[in-house]
């Protein structure tokens, strides 16, 4: 975009490209890897988490923050693990959101402190909210999350819709002989709600040992079918440049229906965005390990920011064309999703 100056000269906004001419626009920040809950699909049950001295510090997060908006970044979520567990996150997000040039801050959580949260965050400036909820019945809720209160999660969602966000959507992760038989039940949770949802598939990252991820795996278009069962879907143009397609429901125009379909390829040539672990490993493909470890940058070289844009500069030209999820059990990325900032 091109903005005039004061004096009335023409000044382009920042662009960061990488070596196909992809533009990143979008920073995923995983601020923790630990987490309140230990999800099926995501953690093991005995999961390790990262020493303390490992993780990038607040004040460090918030220096790759702005660093990224002024090379060109102009949507940053935070997420996790549970970003709600990390202290100091909602002041964090006040500093981010008020970063010149950033058009939107927003976050993806499992829910669990939003009776809490929710005012705080809108006040800092996170304008939109991912939760996180795949079952709508107590004790299956809690075997999936292993350690998760549904209650605690449906009264999360109640205080975010009263706190004022520009818009709420659930994130719903379908696995067969789990929660399959809830699609519809959680379209309806929607609905009645007012709130956007979406259906995930599940992704091969990390090693565990809970399930068969081939057999739990449920296709987009499997639940878009079991969807038209009840509804009337109308295909959106809506897109996100990534892995999500929204559709709309004829006679609930409050609520739209999204699919994010990893194992389909299809979004790589438009991919927008790159992933930040929280030990400050830059992430250029979900599913491809190609990184390049920033913490590294900024404890060398404390307070050189032409250092760190010129690091994430060089990283963009290793960002590959595309990754290739199968559905099988093979691990086919080591690191779990909590730690990729999901
Ligand atoms: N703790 C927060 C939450 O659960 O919303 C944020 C982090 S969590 C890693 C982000 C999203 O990733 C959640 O919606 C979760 O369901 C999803 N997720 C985790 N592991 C996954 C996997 N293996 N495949 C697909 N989605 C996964
Ligand atoms: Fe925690 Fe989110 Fe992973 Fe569940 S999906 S274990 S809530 S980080």
């Amino acid at each position: 975009m091109i903005s005039a100056s004061d004096r009335g000269a023409v000044v382009r906004d920042p662009v960061l490209q990488d070596s196909f001419a992809r533009q990143v626009e979008y920073l995923r920040i995983s601020v923790t890897d630990r987490c309140d809950f230990r999800c099926v699909y995501c953690m093991a049950e005995d999961m390790q988490f990262l020493p303390r001295q490992q993780v990038l510090t607040l004040e460090e997060i918030e220096t790759l923050a702005r660093t990224f908006v002024s090379l060109g970044v102009k949507k940053i979520r935070l997420t996790g693990g549970e970003p709600l567990v990390r202290r100091g996150v909602v002041e964090l997000c006040g500093r981010i959101a008020a970063l010149p040039g950033l058009r939107e801050l927003v976050m993806t959580t499992n829910g669990s402190q939003l009776t809490r949260y929710a005012k705080p965050l809108v006040d800092a400036g996170v304008k939109r909210l991912n939760i996180s909820l795949d079952s709508l019945k107590a004790d299956k809720f809690r075997q999936i999350t292993r350690t998760g209160d549904l209650s605690q999660v449906l009264q999360g969602i109640d205080a975010a819709r009263a706190a004022g966000f520009a818009r709420i959507k659930l994130n719903a992760v379908v696995m067969k002989g789990r929660n399959d038989e809830e699609v519809l039940d959680l379209v309806d949770y929607a609905v009645e709600k007012g709130i956007d949802i979406s259906f995930i598939e599940e992704m091969p990252l990390g090693a565990i040992a809970e399930h068969s991820r081939a057999e739990a795996f449920c296709s987009s278009a499997e639940v878009r079918e079991m969807i038209a069962t009840k509804y009337s879907l109308v295909e959106s143009a809506e897109s996100t440049h990534g892995p999500s397609r929204y559709w709309r429901i004829q006679g609930a125009d409050d609520s739209r229906i999204g699919f994010i379909s990893p194992h389909s390829h299809n979004f790589c040539a438009t991919c927008n965005r790159v992933r930040l672990t929280a030990e400050g490993r830059l992430l250029l493909c979900l599913g491809n390990e190609h990184s390049a470890d920033l913490k590294a940058v900024l404890r060398r070289h404390p307070g050189d920011e032409a250092r760190l844009r010129e690091a994430i500069e060089q990283a963009m030209q290793r960002k590959p064309w595309s990754h290739d999820f199968r559905v099988s059990d093979d691990v086919q990325v080591v690191r779990f999703m909590n730690m990729t900032g999901g």
